[in-house]
């Protein structure tokens, strides 16, 4: 589990921080955004700003140039006028001048000479006041200067104000060079500043031209709005070193309106001014700084743009982030909690289309052990999705489960996988949970205890004893096959089998030895039959066997023939071989019943109906069967209240010696005086007696009321002989019956030698030992021993012997032998011979006849019974048996004519 976990949490804990990927990668790009403006718009302030350099100092060169021609021009002109004015000898007259269209530009303001003492001599223009110039400055000047060079200078009056014209002087020389004058030329100060042009310097620009003496100071700008058209911009003459240059000048110490402008001077190569230009900085640079601000503004509205969309999306991926987070927590629950507890576990993702359907499911996540469920690694599982690893194998179970349990939030149970050698797994716990868009799903493997719980289903559905299915199978199989068989329209048959000797080998045998024949019997089934036929152990020495289809009666009689026939076969059971014949009901699905009771029940039915009109058949069931069970069933109750009402009585039937016809005892025969349906006779009730337990009770009352009954003769007086009663093997099997008779004699203070036992054979073999024990016990008391029906079962005579039997009663089958054949006499006399032989007495049953007599007589057979003698009868007329003891019917066959007399009693 370590192992799994520890790699997993590093890049979960890088994880952790992914949701700061989109800020961090906003950050980055708006740096990288505001470094590229920012330089951008630096480099590019700079090539503006050189640009702007750049057409300033052409501006003053070219400024310097035109100063310089203009300077130039009024050299000139002063030069030709002096020389005009000296060759002329101070004639020359300048108003006449102008009206011959000399100095006739209108920045010409004024020309005018003066003598040496500083007179106006002439002029363009008319001087009203006509003052010397004498103390002037450009008077004293040349006065002082015999330069001849021109002077320029502005009027006093205007310095340090704005210059409004420029004068420009030159000396006259008199004759010998003496000094003759001057000549000044005034010029407007606009002519020298008209290079100013709006266009080219900007609203804000700036000419002024300089003059080295610091008096010289023409400008012109375009301060507009700065209240300062007149006045001078420059605050005060700025350094202006070297001859040409560029610079920025800060508007608080170079400009009185405070705009920081680019400045470029050139001095002049001719004269000794300096022109200077100057545009504003804010002007020249604005196209720049227009797209500086747009530069600016682009980032700045990425910034307000981009990182509130990148927080955003942080916070979205921190969301998403802590919800795979939770999911992970729930998964890591799970799985914790899922590993240790050696269940699978599985997390599937729910995977939708467009509409939101969902189309397929994907493993998220899986532990080891649910992985090693199909065969794979968990790396391998996850990632799988349900359509493309599962298909094949599951089909679309899985998928419509999945969906299932999406809808319901909750799926539980459990599952047995498809044959597939990928899986590791053949029976499943699967419970899924929803979470969120997917499944949290367990699967244990319960394998070992479904393969134990079919263990003890086939031990619960199978007969230990034979292997085949048991009862139990056959209640849970047959509803399926009769719905099959109803589907398909087919009919089935239900053969009931029961083997007619079983008891008998189990109870002379042993228990081994039976069950070593029902395994026998069942192989021998089992080998008669098709595949898709079946045997069934319903119980006992009883099967059943179902043929499906049943395509005809015909077809169903002759499995049961097959079958019988198979049974007439001896089974070798140990040493010995044992014949066991079948008896089988057959009952037919629908035509007998529809449901699998019914089935069962008749053919139960159908087989007991023919079991007791003889063994070793088969037979259909018919619906008259039915009404005579149910008959039985009414006719059981009946007889339970028979025994309630004292309906029973007791007949009896006199024995007389052979010879001498003496009455020398009885046997009590049980009746059923019914209310309505009168006599019935014990062969009518007896079997059903001893089938359903109520022959225990008779057994008792007859008991009883023999006793009862010799007991009342005896207290009348009568001569009493002993009466023999009948116990049936049932009673015999329960083993008190000698305590019983020692109970009833007591009651009734009767002799025990007037009372006799008759049982038949079968009832004395089984458990010797106890059967012994029993038969000595009652012999003890002093109850003699009659074997009745002798020669109907299997005892021998010696064995009966050693049984210390008193009498032998040979049955009415042998006596009626006695006449018809010669072998039925012998075999009469042996019995008798023996008999006697071993010390015990013969009665024969059943004489009907004066020959049956004859021959018994000569046999010495030593009492008979039969109608010949007398039939039983009620107690009332036995006793008159009792009083005239001898009871021939007819004095000729008697030996002594005595008794003729008493002939035909209770015929
Ligand atoms: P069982 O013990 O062999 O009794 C003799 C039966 O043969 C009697 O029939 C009797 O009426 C009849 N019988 C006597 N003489 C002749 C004859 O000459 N010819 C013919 N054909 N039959 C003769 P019953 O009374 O109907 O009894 C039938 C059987 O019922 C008895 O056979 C006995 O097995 C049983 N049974 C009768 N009473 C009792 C009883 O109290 N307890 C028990 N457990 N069984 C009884
Ligand atoms: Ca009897
Ligand atoms: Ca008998």
């Amino acid at each position: 589990m370590n192992q799994n976990r520890q790699p997993a949490g590093a890049p979960a804990l890088r994880r952790r921080w992914h949701f700061l990927l989109w800020p961090a990668l906003a950050l980055l790009l708006l740096l990288g955004w505001w470094t590229y403006t920012v330089i951008g718009v630096r480099r590019e302030m700079a090539h503006a700003e050189q640009a702007a350099n750049k057409d300033a100092a052409a501006f003053a060169e070219a400024y310097e140039q035109y100063i310089t021609r203009s300077l130039a021009q009024m050299d000139q002109v002063t030069m030709q006028l002096k020389q005009s004015w000296e060759q002329s000898g101070g004639t020359l007259d300048l108003a006449l001048l102008r009206r011959d269209g000399m100095f006739t530009d209108s920045a010409f303001v004024d020309v005018t000479i003066y003598d040496a003492t500083g007179r106006l001599r002439s002029s363009t223009h008319r001087h009203h006041g006509a003052d010397s110039v004498q103390s002037q400055d450009f008077f004293t000047h040349h006065q002082n200067n015999n330069s001849t060079a021109l002077s320029i200078a502005v009027p006093r009056d205007q310095t340090g104000t704005s210059q409004s014209t420029v004068q420009f002087s030159r000396r006259l020389d008199g004759p010998d060079d003496t000094f003759g004058g001057a000549l000044v030329l005034t010029v407007q100060a606009s002519y020298f500043t008209s290079f100013y042009s709006s266009r080219t310097l900007g609203r804000n620009g700036l000419v002024a031209l300089l003059g080295d003496g610091g008096n010289l100071r023409l400008e012109r700008h375009g301060a507009s709005a700065t209240g300062l058209e007149d006045s001078s911009l420059l605050r005060q003459r700025p350094a202006l070193e070297p001859d040409e240059g560029v610079r920025m000048l800060d508007g608080e110490q170079g400009f009185r309106d405070d705009r920081t402008r680019i400045m470029a001077w050139h001095r002049s190569s001719a004269y000794p001014v300096v022109a200077l230009v100057a545009m504003d900085s804010g002007e020249a640079l604005a196209a720049a700084m227009e797209v500086r601000a747009a530069r600016h503004r682009n980032a700045l509205l990425a910034t307000v743009l981009l990182l509130p969309l990148s927080l955003w999306a942080a916070v979205l991926a921190r969301r998403t982030q802590r919800r795979k987070h939770e999911e992970e927590e729930v998964r890591r629950a799970y799985r914790t909690a899922t590993e240790s507890a050696n269940d699978g576990f599985y997390m599937a993702a729910a995977l939708r289309d467009a509409d939101g359907e969902i189309v397929d499911f994907e493993v998220v996540d899986c532990n080891e052990r649910g992985a090693y469920f199909y065969g794979m690694r968990r790396e391998e599982l996850i990632g799988k999705r349900l359509s493309d690893s599962d298909s094949g194998v599951f089909g679309s179970a899985l998928f419509e489960t999945y969906v299932a349990a999406m809808a319901s939030g909750f799926y539980e149970d459990d599952r047995q996988m498809p044959e597939d050698n990928r899986l590791k797994i053949s029976w499943g716990h699967r419970r899924l949970v929803r979470v969120g868009n997917g499944l949290a799903i367990t699967l244990q493997d319960i394998s070992e205890r479904k393969a134990h719980e079919e263990d003890l289903e086939r031990l619960a559905n199978q007969d230990a004893l034979t292997a085949l299915p048991n009862r139990h199978w056959l209640n849970h199989f047959l509803p399926g096959a009769l719905a099959g068989a109803r589907a398909r329209g087919t009919a089935m048959a239900l053969l009931f089998i029961d083997l007619d000797e079983f008891k008998h080998v189990n109870d002379t045998q042993g228990h081994a030895a039976g069950d070593m024949l029902l395994r026998q019997a069942a192989a021998r089934l089992k080998s008669l039959l098709r595949p898709g036929d079946r045997v069934v152990r319903f119980g006992g020495d009883e099967f059943i066997v179902l043929l499906d289809p049943a395509e005809s009666d015909a077809q169903v009689a002759a499995v049961a023939d097959r079958i019988l026939k198979a049974f007439t076969r001896p089974f070798e059971v140990g040493e010995e071989s044992q014949s066991v014949g079948a008896s089988i009901g057959i009952s037919l699905f629908p035509r007998d019943g529809e449901d699998p009771e019914s089935l069962i029940k008749h053919g139960d039915i159908a087989m007991y109906s023919g079991k007791s009109e003889g063994k070793g058949q088969y037979r259909f069931f018919d619906p008259a069967l039915y009404t005579r069970l149910k008959s039985r069933a009414r006719l059981k109750h009946q007889l339970f209240e028979a025994i309630e009402g004292d309906q029973l009585q007791l007949y009896y039937q006199p024995r007389v010696d052979t010879r001498t016809g003496v009455l020398c005892s009885m046997e009590a025969l049980v009746r059923w005086v019914h209310p309505e349906l009168g006599l019935i006779p014990p062969l009518d009730f007896i079997p059903l007696a001893e089938s359903s337990g109520l022959i225990l009770q008779i057994g008792e009352i007859v008991m009883a009321k023999a006793c009862a009954q010799l007991a009342a003769w005896q207290a009348k007086g009568l001569p009493l002989v002993p009466v023999s009663i009948n116990v049936s093997p049932k009673q015999f099997a329960h083993g008190n019956i000698h305590r019983q008779l020692a109970v009833h004699l007591a009651r009734h203070q009767v002799d025990a030698s007037l009372l006799e036992v008759e049982i038949t054979e079968s009832a004395m073999m089984g458990e010797q030992d106890e059967i012994i024990a029993e038969l000595a016990a009652i012999r003890d008391l002093g109850v003699k021993l009659h074997v009745d029906d002798f020669g109907t079962g299997y005892s021998s005579l010696s064995q009966l012997q050693k049984l210390r039997m008193d009498v032998l009663k040979v049955d009415k089958a042998f006596t009626s032998e006695l006449c018809n054949s010669q072998e039925g006499r012998v075999f009469f006399q042996a019995i008798v011979s023996m008999a006697h032989a071993l010390g015990m007495s013969v009665v024969a049953e059943g004489v009907e006849t004066l020959e049956q007599l004859r021959a018994l007589q000569e046999l010495e057979c030593n009492e008979v019974q039969g109608y010949y003698v007398a039939r039983p009868m009620p107690p009332a007329d036995i006793e008159v048996c009792m009083r005239r003891r001898l009871l021939f019917p007819n004095p000729t066959d008697a030996a002594q004519p005595a008794l003729r007399a008493l002939v035909r009693i209770g015929a």
